[in-house]
């Protein structure tokens, strides 16, 4: 007879509580398995308007949440990318799309293609070529076609939405699943004298909670994985130097944007995250290169609208725990690490650190295996997130600041230089593994921020110069036309999702 744990706790009730708690619930029996959460509403969450990835929506999918209810009850907005705006160097602007860059031709990636044409005097940047990005562009949207044949089924998105009101959908569905929920703050946790496993937690109300595995939700505090088991944190800001943000939201001022915005600054960037009723904004910078005020003072003056009370900052250090499950206790969220929204990753890491979670899912004994392998696959999720993020800093030409001239100059990780000089040589971009960053997410950046190949594929170097404008051309015209044809994000949006006025 297996050994089964019985006995689930989760300490905290953000993003990263919520959703471990609704995914557990919807695979586990409350008969068979009680799931508690511990949250404390006196110190509260992080909570800033938010922006994802693709991923998310699997996420829902497992859940069997209707996509239309929950864009409703977080007055989520679609997101087909993310537009960069001054990061190779001022003045210039690209867009990192999901979904692909043009189509792949005799199993040949795009944009050799692409880039044999640029060779011979094409002015259109690759995002011209992503349908993702022409309707970004233009403020249009449509889901995907599942038809393989249409031109629609290069559509590919996400969600920007209200993280306090996910979290809150979230709560409703996993206690309608028979999550139980405590109101009150840990004050100590005690574990087994022989094994070091964590065993209760002592609330201030008086309450004793015990479990046999935990999960460590608490935010940036990491009470238990970080506090109470003593694992450290790997100290990366030494390639990511920003370790601030000022936070407001402001009011809409033009359409509804189907895009996220990052505009790079003195010392970090500005983001612009359009959500159902209002835009959220942060200002990410490093402490080291600019005042709290410059830094508030920046962002004020990079709103569209305006602002809707007074900025807020959070302070961060960029890494991630040495290991993510340590004895019966696994940190999910901010607790595990924290790298910078650029690329909207953290609620994909949490929500791979569930997945894994669940693809291992260990009997009582918790055997050293499967611990170990989670804590190496999610070591590898972190580093190639932080690869990716690292290439926006290094890959610039901007010298008009301290913090510009750092980052164009500091050495980067190995494998992060591999992947560069790979470009640079040859434009071969691979996807290693589970990596989350497909092909066209590393294209998109490295040619948005002027890292051109030496060379094209010898193949497509030999082909006659005007067939390869020619599919070019036409794979252009037909995106416009395509974009052209959907309703703006604003239209979709009433029709299909709109939040209902309090
Ligand atoms: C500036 C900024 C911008 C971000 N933007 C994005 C983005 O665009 N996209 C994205 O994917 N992610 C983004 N994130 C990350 C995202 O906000 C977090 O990953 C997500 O909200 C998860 O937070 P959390 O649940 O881990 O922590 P929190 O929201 O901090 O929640 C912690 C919980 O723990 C509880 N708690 C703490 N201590 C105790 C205790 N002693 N007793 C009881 N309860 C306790 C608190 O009450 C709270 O419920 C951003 C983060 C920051 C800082």
């Amino acid at each position: 007879m297996q050994n089964r744990l019985k006995n689930l706790v989760i300490v905290g009730g953000g993003t990263a509580g919520w959703m471990t708690a609704a995914a557990l619930s919807s695979l586990l029996s409350p008969d068979d398995v009680s799931i508690t959460l511990v949250e404390s509403d006196q110190i509260g969450t992080v909570g800033v308007g938010e922006a994802t990835i693709p991923d998310i929506i699997n996420f829902n999918r497992l859940l069997g949440i209707p996509e239309a209810e929950f864009m409703k009850a977080t007055e989520a907005t679609f997101k087909l990318g993310i537009e960069f705006v001054d990061w190779g160097r001022k003045g210039q602007s690209y867009i990192h799309p999901f979904g692909d860059h043009g189509v792949d031709m005799n199993g040949i990636d795009f944009h050799q293609y692409w880039l044999q044409c640029h060779k011979n005097g094409l002015d259109n940047p690759i995002d011209d070529y992503s349908l993702c990005a022409v309707a970004a562009r233009q403020n249009k949207f449509s889901l995907p076609d599942s038809n393989p044949k249409s031109v629609l089924s290069h559509i590919r998105y996400a969600y920007h939405f209200d993280a306090t009101l996910y979290a809150k959908f979230l709560r409703k569905y996993a206690q309608t699943r028979g999550v139980k929920r405590i109101e009150g703050k840990v004050e100590a946790v005690s574990q087994d004298a022989q094994s070091g496993h964590i065993e209760t937690l002592r609330l201030d109300n008086g309450t004793a909670v015990t479990g046999d595995f935990f999960f460590d939700c608490t935010g940036f505090r990491a009470l238990l994985l970080g506090q109470k088991l003593g694992v450290g944190f790997m100290d990366w800001s030494h390639w990511l130097p920003c370790d601030a943000a000022q936070t407001v939201a402001s009011a809409h001022n033009g359409p509804l944007k189907s895009y996220t915005r990052s505009t790079a600054k003195p010392a970090g960037w500005q983001w612009r995250i359009p959500t159902q009723r209002r835009t959220g904004n942060g200002h990410i910078y490093s402490r080291a290169y600019m005042s709290d005020d410059e830094a508030i003072s920046i962002l004020l003056d990079g709103l569209d609208g305006d602002a809707l009370g007074d900025p807020r900052q959070i302070r961060f250090k960029t890494g991630c725990r040495e290991t993510f499950w340590s004895k019966n206790c696994i940190a999910l969220g901010l607790s595990s690490g924290f790298l910078e929204p650029l690329e909207s990753t953290s609620i994909y890491l949490i929500q791979q650190g569930i997945s894994r979670f669940i693809s291992l899912f260990p009997d009582a004994g918790l055997p050293a295996a499967v611990s170990d392998e989670y804590n190496r696959l999610m070591r590898e999720d972190f580093e190639q997130v932080r690869d990716f993020l690292i290439l926006h800093y290094k890959a610039t030409e901007r010298d008009d600041s301290p913090f510009w001239s750092y980052c164009r100059t500091m050495d980067v990780p190995d494998t992060l230089k591999r992947k560069i000089e790979l470009f640079k040589a040859a434009g071969r971009a691979f996807r290693y593994e589970d990596e989350l960053f497909a092909k066209t997410s590393w294209v998109a950046v490295f040619l948005g921020q002027s890292i051109m190949p030496q060379s094209v594929d010898p193949i497509v170097a030999a082909l006659p110069p005007q067939d390869v404008a020619r599919s070019l051309d036409s794979m252009h015209m037909a995106m416009m036309r395509a974009a052209q044809n959907m309703p703006t994000h604003e239209e979709f949006i009433a029709r299909y999702c709109a939040a209902t006025i309090d």
